[in-house]
C-alpha cells in the first residue's frame, strides 16, 4: 500500500517495511524477518519494480524483526545495507543488546508472537557486510533521507526523514502498536536498551517536519511528529 509520495508499505502481521523509489531505483527500509522474503518480491511487484532495483537496504537499528531479510536482500540484489555506527556490532554479531522489555500481556502479543515463530523472527539473524550512517547525515538514495538518531530502543536506534516527500520513517523509536498489550496510537517501543533515554529521544522527532510518521510497528500515523510525540508522552503519562 502506498503511504506517501513513492513510498509503498510492506506490512504483514506486526512486521512493517518500506519501499521508497526514485527514477527506478529503490530503497529498502527495514528488513522484517527472515520469512518475509515473499512479501519483499511481492511489494517489488506491486510497484512495479524487481530485485534487481534494490539498491540500499537501510537499517533503523538492530533486533531480529528487522533485519530479517537483509543479508539475503544484501547478497541477491546484491547491494549494500547500512545502519547507525553504535548499532553495528550487534548487527555483525547477530547479537540483541542488552536492555528490557515492559511488563504486560495480551491475547495480541501471543499471536504476533507466534507469528515471530512462524517467521524465524525470535533469532537475529546477522549481516556479514554493512556500512554505517550517523546523526544528520544526508543519504544519496532515494528521497535523500536525513538520519535522525534517537536512541534508547537501542543505543544505534534512528528515524530517517524524507522531507520531499513528507514522510518520517521512525523506526522503533516511535510505534503506533505496543506488540507486547496490543494498545494502538503513537508510543514508545515496550523494548528498550534505555527506557528513560527512549523517552527523552522523543524530543528528536518533535518539530521535524512531515505529514505522516511510518512506523516499524503499527498503522501510519497521518500527522505531524510533533502530534505523534504529544501522544506518545501523554501514553507515557497514562502507563
Ligand atoms: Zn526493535
Amino acid at each position: 500500500m502506498q503511504v506517501a509520495d513513492r513510498i509503498e508499505r510492506v506490512n504483514e502481521s506486526i512486521v512493517n517495511f518500506y519501499l521508497v523509489e526514485e527514477a527506478g531505483r529503490v530503497t529498502v527500509v527495514d528488513a522484517g524477518m527472515p520469512g518475509n522474503w515473499n512479501l519483499l518480491v511481492d511489494g517489488l511487484a506491486r510497484i512495479g519494480r524487481t530485485l534487481a532495483d534494490v539498491e540500499t537496504v537501510l537499517l533503523t537499528h538492530a533486533h531480529a524483526d528487522h533485519v530479517g531479510i537483509a543479508e539475503r536482500i544484501r547478497t541477491a540484489a546484491p547491494c549494500d545495507a547500512r545502519i547507525h555506527e553504535a548499532d553495528l556490532e550487534y548487527l555483525l554479531a547477530g547479537k540483541r543488546p542488552a536492555g528490557g522489555i515492559d511488563r504486560g500481556f495480551s491475547l495480541g502479543m501471543l499471536r504476533m508472537g507466534l507469528y515471530g515463530l512462524r517467521k524465524g523472527g525470535t533469532r537475529m539473524a546477522p549481516v556479514t557486510e554493512a556500512a554505517t550512517f550517523a546523526h544528520d547525515d544526508v543519504l544519496d538514495l532515494p528521497g535523500s533521507p536525513r538520519v535522525v538518531h534517537a536512541p534508547g530502543h537501542t543505543p544505534g536506534a534512528c528515524a530517517l526523514l524524507f522531507e520531499e516527500r513528507g514522510a518520517l520513517m521512525t523506526g522503533d523509536t516511535l510505534n503506533t502498536l505496543d506488540v507486547v498489550r496490543g494498545r494502538t496510537g503513537p508510543r514508545i517501543s515496550p523494548f528498550w536498551s534505555d527506557r528513560s533515554m527512549a523517552v527523552a529521544s522523543l524530543a528528536r522527532l518533535d518539530g521535524l517536519p512531515a505529514r505522516v510518521v511510518l512506523p516499524g510497528h503499527g498503522e501510519p500515523f497521518v500527522g505531524t511528529p510533533s502530534e505523534a510525540v504529544a501522544l506518545a508522552r501523554a501514553a507515557e503519562k497514562g502507563a
